[in-house]
């Protein structure tokens, strides 16, 4: 079995069709390039063929190449990984511009075979570098496809010659935002912005292919880049408007990435320096620029987190292996921002919901949420009315529990308090059925405590969301001492279902990624209160990648849940309570009524509409800024630190059991850093080593809460890095 194969008919169309056996989605692996290239010589050598139409016998063209080959390249590279993937990407442009000359006479640009890329739905990465070559690009008018180059968003830039074509095709500045952003469109959005040329009803996409190949003439074949006087639309970086476009791209990818992630400027420095030279000769930087990222570490560890780690997770890597353990009625105790929003997630899965509430009013608040978010997806056309209606028939909102006798799984959302939810746990169980699973989104009370109510403690475990639950991609699960691994399937099958990435920890004070946060909230609070510049605390955390400075961050979840938790956190520990100091700064400003985000005041002023001003100028009022200020690579030691060591903690003490969660888990959970990988990942690009003696340095200087865990220090004096050490072996990925 091969991933292409081809057909040529009676009017000599010969038709390669992509379908890569035992996928649902087409991804292009060196032996899928390898078939393609030999099909393309075979018909650009067959008299009888007078054209190729190139498609998908699935429903979409192609997801991309496949990321593992990408990693693989360099792995294998022997002695000089940089040589082996230049040459892998040079090899695979050589391919493309065989389409793209088709066997046309190279000096009159005569004689060529039409070639052209027929999609009959989602074309990604490799997917739309390949029919950029093709001499013509239709597709087939389905709303659900997208079409783009969203490899930016992994750590890398189109390599396969998108981003020169598309460069040339569109102009620096319309392809800005396809390339940099890796902004995906719709095929009509897709054609509007120039990428496809013909969006056409998805039955005709195969005769209007033929039809085109039958009718094209010499001159319909050459790119504009390969015609005589090509001029680059919008001006090259010469033109005066060329200059104005490379300027603001340089400043805006600098604004957005903070020069922290390695391939935006690589793209841009192959989109200028590529629009001074030849097509041919701009392929070549292109492939330089790739394999300097390639080469880059922080690419690497964004691929195997945000890319390769990440699906296996939410493919059932860490999942029991027991009977499909799928959601059918799932009951939401609690109607509140949470709750209403775990319905609206599980309704639009397909699952119908019984959410309750103490009050019937307060039942149907949560559903008008559901009602509100489906609205504004209506609005953006991402949903149809009757999907809304369908999503808004599986909420019902009721008091009654006695409508949760179908349920199979129950998610309590209630009030932060251990006798409420004892009380509506009981509840819960005394009216479902005996197999039925129970769940509490708690963010900081231990799951086994809670689990003291439950008649079934096998079956109760923590299933944590983020807020807000429509935006936020990761779900914590949170095993208890005596949850049962079919509770823990259930609940990985239900995160499934709603299409997020689960992360399974054990039970321990704030579980996994609210005990990484917190203290990096607390490191920046306690540099206000030492008189460190907040505007330098911010930026520093924005120089390293985090895209919520931490103040800005305590702004946002409030002041008041921070004094909430402190003052519950210091009744649980007592004498060992760390944290005096940030509680002095906070305790302040919430006296001050200045309760974060939503009150319009906290560490930022905000106007009257609740937009962000600047950081509050009273604060120099309270906590005076210092003289000298400490360097640059101190205080952002100090953020990445206070975040990173209590990871290493969460997996030293068997909260965490498997890194790629850790590292999943920060950049999904609290936006760490992601060009880094993750926590894990960033310590073995600097290495054991250089992280003990960095923290021993801020032990020495801040305090006992950067005293390196055993666990590193031993990595230090083995040489061990983290996924040397930890890396999974028995499963997949
Ligand atoms: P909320 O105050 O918005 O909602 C709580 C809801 O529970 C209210 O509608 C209330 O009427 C209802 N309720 C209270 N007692 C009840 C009872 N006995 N029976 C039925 N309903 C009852 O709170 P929230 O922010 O949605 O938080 C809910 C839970 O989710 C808490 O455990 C919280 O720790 C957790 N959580 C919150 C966040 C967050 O960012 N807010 C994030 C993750 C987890």
């Amino acid at each position: 079995m091969t991933d292409f194969t081809s057909q040529t008919d009676a009017s000599g169309v010969c038709t390669i069709t992509w379908d890569v056996p035992g996928k649902s989605m087409n991804v292009m692996s060196m032996a899928g390039f390898a078939d393609l290239d030999a099909l393309i010589d075979a018909a650009l050598a067959d008299p009888a063929v007078k054209g190729i139409v190139l498609t998908s016998a699935k429903k979409d063209f192609a997801g991309g190449m496949d990321l593992n080959v990408i990693a693989r390249m360099k792995e294998e590279g022997g002695a000089d990984p940089a040589k082996a993937v230049f040459d892998g990407v040079m090899g695979m442009h050589a391919v493309l511009r065989k389409i793209e000359r088709a066997g046309m006479d190279p000096k009159t640009l005569k004689g060529g075979k039409p070639i052209v890329a027929a999609l009959p739905g989602t074309a990604l990465g490799i997917g739309l570098e390949l029919p950029l070559a093709c001499h013509r690009i239709i597709a087939a008018d389905n709303p659900k496809a997208k079409i783009g180059l969203p490899e930016i968003l992994v750590g890398i830039f189109p390599g396969g010659g998108g981003t020169t074509r598309l460069a040339r095709k569109l102009g620096a500045m319309m392809a800005a935002p396809l390339l940099l952003e890796g902004k995906l469109n719709d095929p009509r959005g897709a054609k509007a912005m120039g990428v496809v040329d013909e969006v056409v009803p998805p039955e005709d996409l195969l005769d209007r292919a033929k039809a085109w190949v039958l009718a094209a003439k010499d001159a319909d074949l050459v790119k504009p880049w390969d015609q005589k006087g090509y001029k680059m639309p919008g001006g090259a970086p010469y033109h005066p408007a060329g200059f104005m476009t490379f300027v603001g791209a340089s400043a805006m990818v600098l604004g957005k990435t903070m020069g922290v992630y390695p391939a935006a400027k690589a793209l841009l420095s192959a989109v200028y320096e590529g629009a001074l030279v030849p097509f041919d000769t701009a392929l070549k930087i292109e492939a330089r620029w790739f394999t300097h990222v390639l080469m880059n570490p922080s690419s690497s560890a964004m691929i195997r987190s945000l890319f390769i780690n990440k699906e296996a997770l939410e493919k059932g890597a860490v999942r029991p292996a027991l009977p499909d353990q799928s959601v059918k009625t799932l009951g939401v105790l609690g109607a509140g921002m949470m709750g209403a929003g775990i319905a609206h997630v599980a309704a639009s899965a397909g699952i119908k919901v019984v959410l309750i509430d103490a009050g019937q009013e307060a039942a149907d608040r949560g559903k008008a949420h559901a009602e509100a978010l489906l609205d504004k997806a209506m609005k953006r056309g991402k949903i149809t009315a009757e999907t809304r209606a369908e999503v808004l028939a599986r909420i019902t909102p009721t008091t009654d529990y006695a409508a949760l006798a179908g349920a199979d799984l129950i998610v309590e959302a209630v009030f932060e308090d251990p006798a409420v939810k004892a009380d509506v746990t009981r509840r819960a169980e005394a009216a479902t059925p005996a197999d039925c699973i129970f769940a509490t989104n708690t963010s900081t009370l231990p799951i086994s405590g809670l689990a003291k109510a439950s008649q079934r403690p096998e079956q109760f475990i923590g299933i944590h969301f983020f807020s807000p639950v429509d935006k936020m991609m990761l779900v914590e699960i949170i095993r208890g001492q005596q949850t049962g691994d079919r509770a823990v399937a259930k609940a990985l099958d239900f995160v499934r279902q709603i299409r997020k990435t689960p992360i399974v920890v054990n039970d321990a004070r704030f579980f996994y990624a609210n005990r990484c946060i917190i203290p990096y909230i607390n490191e920046g609070i306690r540099m206000v209160a030492e008189g460190v510049a907040p505007a330098l605390i911010e930026n520093a955390a924005k120089l390293v990648g985090m895209p919520l400075g931490p103040l800005q961050l305590v702004d946002e979840t409030s002041i008041e849940l921070g004094v909430k938790i402190a003052k519950a956190t210091k009744a649980a520990m007592g004498e060992a309570y760390p944290d005096a100091a940030v509680d002095a700064v906070i305790f302040r400003l919430a006296d001050q009524g200045r309760l974060g985000k939503k009150a319009n005041a906290g560490f930022y002023a905000y106007d009257e509409a609740g937009k962000r001003l600047g950081l509050w100028p009273g604060l120099d009022g309270f906590w005076p800024v210092l003289d000298p200020q400490p360097a640059l690579p101190e205080v952002q030691h100090r953020l990445l630190f206070a975040q990173v060591l209590e990871a290493v903690r969460a997996l030293e003490q068997g909260v965490l059991t498997d890194i790629r969660e850790g590292d999943v888990g920060a950049i999904l959970g609290w936006g760490f850093a992601p060009w880094s990988g993750g926590p894990f990942s960033w310590l073995d690009m600097i290495g054991a080593p250089r992280a003990v003696e960095i923290c021993d340095g801020l032990a020495a200087r801040h305090g006992a809460r950067f005293a390196v865990p055993q666990l590193l220090r031993d990595m230090a004096a083995a040489g061990d890095s983290f996924y040397g050490r930890f890396a999974p072996r028995s499963r997949a990925a």
